[in-house]
This record gives C-alpha cells, structure tokens and sequence, in this order.
C-alpha cells in the first residue's frame, strides 16, 4: 500500500506503566492481559490517515527491556515522535519522567516531538497524579499531552493521531 510519510515511534516509561497494552490496543485492538518479560523490542505497523495524508506508522516498543538498562541509542534513531507514557496511579512512575525526557532528549534526534501519556485512566477513582500537574509539566517542557486506557481503549487513537497531525504539520 502506498502512503506519503512514513514515522516511526518508540514508546518509553517505567515497566508497567502500559506501553507493550497501547501499542497492541492500537495496532488490533486487543488487551493483553499478561505481562510479557520478553527481552528486546517488539515492533508493530499501523497505516493511518492524517487529513488526507496516508502516513505509515512505525511503533516500537522497549518489550520489557527498560529495566535492563539496555535502551540504546538504535532505539531512539530515526524516530519521529516518541511517548513518554506513566501510570496515573502511580506517582513514581510520574517522577522518573523527567529521567525518561532527560534520555530521549540525549539519544533521540532534536526535532523528534514527544508526547507524555498518562496511561490507566479506568483507574480514575486511584489516580495518584492529577490531570493538571501532569498538563503542566508536560507544558513545561514542550511536550503534549493525553491521557489514554489501553484497557477499554479510551484516548488510544487520539495519541497517535494527534502525535501524527503535530508531526505532519511541522515537516
Ligand atoms: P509495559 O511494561 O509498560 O509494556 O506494560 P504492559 O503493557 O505490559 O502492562 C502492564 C500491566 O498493566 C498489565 O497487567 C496490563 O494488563 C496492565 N494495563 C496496561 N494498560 C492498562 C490500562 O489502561 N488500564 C488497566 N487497568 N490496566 C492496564
């Protein structure tokens, strides 16, 4: 199939906090439940449509491996857009976003735009991490931001659309 641009996006944040979910949420709508500790990176590919531009999507996913350390620079070459995903419940997950930002800053190209995700929004009711301290945050430092259920699907699309139209926009 053919189509104008071609991105590609790599998903980062501490383990458990929903990246190898959002992915697959994206890519076919299924949840998975299990925890998968497979070592290395998983890759999935989406074509979506962006205002009329066909744009095939690239998404990588670290696949259990950020606890290893093992993230390197590969990973974050050549991506157009990155998200920095946490856990709404769970604070810590917040605060290590700013080491998560440091690094993707350091690997990544420097116009690769970044979205930060607040991810486990069914989880409302348990949210450690409000919508505006992370807003703000994210405003502070030149990031978008969304948050998403990879469980029910909520907000799902929006983040790659809306990562897709910023990007799009800026070429
Ligand atoms: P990763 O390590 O960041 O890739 O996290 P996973 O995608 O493997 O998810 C970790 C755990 O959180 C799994 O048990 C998922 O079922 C669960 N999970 C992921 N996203 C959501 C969500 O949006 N809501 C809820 N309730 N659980 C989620």
């Amino acid at each position: 199939m053919s189509y104008t641009y071609q991105f590609k996006y790599i998903i980062i944040g501490d383990a458990g906090v929903g990246k190898s979910c959002i992915m697959l949420n994206f890519i076919d709508k299924r949840f998975r439940q299990e925890h998968d500790l497979t070592i290395g990176v998983e890759f999935g590919s989406k074509m979506i449509d962006s205002d009329g531009t066909k744009v095939n999507l690239q998404i990588w996913d670290t696949a259990g491996s950020e606890s290893f350390k093992s993230i390197t620079r590969a990973y974050y070459r050549s991506a157009a857009g990155a998200f920095l995903v946490f856990d709404i419940t769970r604070r810590d997950s917040f605060q290590h976003i700013a080491e998560w930002l440091e690094e993707a800053r350091f690997n990544g190209n420097p116009n690769m735009t970044m979205m930060l995700v607040g991810n486990k929004l069914d989880l409302q009711d348990d949210r450690t991490v409000s919508y505006e301290e992370a807003a703000i945050f994210a405003r502070e430092n030149g990031l978008l931001y969304k948050e998403t259920s990879a469980k029910t699907g909520e907000g799902v699309n929006e983040v790659f659309e809306e990562l897709t139209r910023t990007i799009c926009k800026r070429i």
